[in-house]
């Protein structure tokens, strides 16, 4: 499972970098590939779920603490759409403590989701917990990759 120190020191980053080299090198199902497969365990263990904005803000006002950011991937992508993602309580925190994201109130949080409309909202689980709202990007987002390639990890 991904955790807070993953997020905070790169290693989640490394993470989707590897991840989208197996995507990029390969063609057709991943079912069957041993790599897919490892790779397929590794991202359902972020339990991912695809929001309604509705859902997204009750997450958001259930917070102890909110941050706003780039979306993680997106620097290995700096040509495309700029998205913010949302961190919510010690993610927040460590996030905005490493300088890769900056505190928000609720209304701000919403507001940057709402400016991301037409971006398929994903919730991830960090350190076990529901931590990462992230306006994904399909063409860039690996569990959006993984689905078309067979690879189900996103509950809706
Ligand atoms: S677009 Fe997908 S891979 Fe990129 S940060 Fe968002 S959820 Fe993660």
């Amino acid at each position: 499972m991904g955790t807070i120190e993953d997020y905070t020191g790169g290693f989640i980053l490394e993470s989707i970098r590897k991840a989208l080299h197996l995507f990029d090198s390969t063609e057709g199902a991943l079912t069957a590939d041993e790599k897919g497969l490892r790779l397929h365990k590794n991202i359902s263990e972020f339990e991912p779920l695809i929001l309604s904005f509705n859902q997204a803000a009750e997450y958001i006002r259930n917070a102890r603490s909110i941050a706003i950011g780039e979306r993680v991937c997106r620097v290995l992508h700096p040509e495309s759409v700029f998205t913010e993602s949302v961190f919510l309580n010690e993610l927040a925190v460590e996030m905005a403590a490493n300088g890769h994201a900056r505190m928000a109130t609720i209304e701000e949080a919403e507001e940057c989701l709402q400016k991301s409309a037409g971006h398929p909202l994903i919730i991830s689980k960090v350190s076990g917990e529901y931590l990462e709202i992230c306006p994904s990007f399909p063409l860039d987002c690996v569990y959006w990759k993984a689905e078309k390639r067979g690879l189900h990890c996103l509950q809706r």
